[in-house]
């Protein structure tokens, strides 16, 4: 396993970052074994990786039948989710935080410094998740928005970009950035009823569909996630009606899909 560590001065602005010892910011390099047999080393983690680490828990498939599940970066900016959807995993993964799944963001100061040093460090274009511990406009419509923190962020580059996960329908700020071209909006969607039984403090579907097509207009990259499926009565018919919704408004860059499971 080969590592090679990188040192930033996070004191000094993002264009003075020279590779010093004082404080600091190491990162954390690893050999990866990708999907096709290749290895390539990739970031692990930035600094304590409380902030940016590489989710890689889950084994490389050995088997045709075996999951796979990528790795990828995760921003770990924040944690919670005000929507409480009957299935969200959050609600596992949470539960020993003082705060549980109440909307909670991490030290601004130190989620600058190491986005920075990743940003300007690490050579390999990587898209670095905001969703995976937090609905990414959570705190959008409040005084602290973190769109309108982040996105200058990937915009002052071309090499990385973020990736936002929602169900929210919260895309003023969005709409009032001009340069969003680091950026990719991803929409959760689902069945209507699947919504109304299960999702029931997120937005309507109608509405996240809406917000959607809004940035698409914008010129936003923009891929929607439907997971979990449910097998309920008559799915076909309402999982069509969902894919009819979506591109009666819009042409979704990617769909992912996803099954029910267990916490
Ligand atoms: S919107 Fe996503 S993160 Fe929020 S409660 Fe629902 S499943 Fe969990």
């Amino acid at each position: 396993m080969k590592k090679q560590p990188l040192f930033a001065n996070p004191t000094l602005p993002f264009h003075h970052i020279t590779k010093i010892t004082k404080p600091p910011v190491k990162i954390t390099f690893k050999e990866y074994v990708m999907l096709d047999g290749t290895k390539k080393v990739l970031v692990e983690r930035v600094g304590d990786g409380s902030i940016i680490r590489r989710f890689d828990k889950t084994p490389f498939p050995r088997k045709q039948t075996d999951v796979i599940c990528p790795h990828f970066l995760e921003l770990k900016w924040g944690t919670g989710c005000p929507y409480d959807c009957s299935w969200c995993y959050l609600k596992g993964t949470l539960r020993f935080l003082p705060y549980g799944t109440n909307p909670h963001i991490k030290d601004l100061d130190k989620i600058k410094r190491h986005t920075q040093v990743f940003l300007e460090y690490v050579k390999e274009s990587e898209i670095l998740n905001s969703g995976e511990l937090a609905d990414s406009l959570m705190l959008e419509g409040n005084k602290k928005s973190f769109i309108k923190f982040i996105v200058p962020l990937f915009e002052g580059q071309n090499k990385h970009r973020l990736l936002l996960l929602t169900k929210s329908d919260r895309i003023q700020n969005l709409l009032r950035i001009d340069s969003h071209r680091q950026i990719i909006a991803s929409f959760s969607l689902n069945a209507l009823p699947v919504a109304s039984e299960w999702e029931k403090k997120a937005p309507p579907v109608e509405n996240r569909i809406n917000a959607a097509k809004k940035l698409y207009k914008e010129g936003y990259e923009v891929r929607i996630r439907i997971d979990p499926m449910v097998l309920i009565e008559n799915w076909e018919k309402f999982y069509t009606d969902l894919i009819d919704l979506i591109f009666d408004s819009f042409i979704p860059e990617r769909i992912t899909l996803g099954s029910l499971r267990g916490l």
